[in-house]
């Protein structure tokens, strides 16, 4: 396993690491394939697709799980970013418009 550190702001909460959690995202193809290698014995290591984040980004982070990490932190991070500019518009792009 990976040490409890933010996969967004990279806060290592690894002194109060119930602050946090353990998210466990959508896997893609390339994810599963990993995977694989748990169920093997003598494999350790991280599972694909698991992430952690403290406890201002693991309630967020719960929200998008159904999502591929790539895409989720990709959201938590947007919103972020629109909250921390404030008085400026979210920035606008072309594709994926809802
Ligand atoms: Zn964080």
């Amino acid at each position: 396993m990976k040490p409890p550190i933010c996969e967004i702001c990279g806060r290592d909460f690894r002194a109060s690491i119930s602050e946090g959690g353990l998210v466990h995202f959508k896997l893609t193809e390339a994810n599963i394939q990993y995977n694989k290698c748990f169920e093997q014995s003598g494999f350790s290591g991280h599972p694909a697709g698991a992430y952690w984040f403290c406890k201002k980004h693991y309630k967020k982070a719960k929200n998008y799980q159904g999502l591929t990490f790539a895409e989720a932190s990709e959201k938590i991070q947007e919103k972020q970013k629109n909250k921390k500019i404030g008085t400026k518009p979210p920035i606008r792009t072309n594709f994926h418009r809802n």
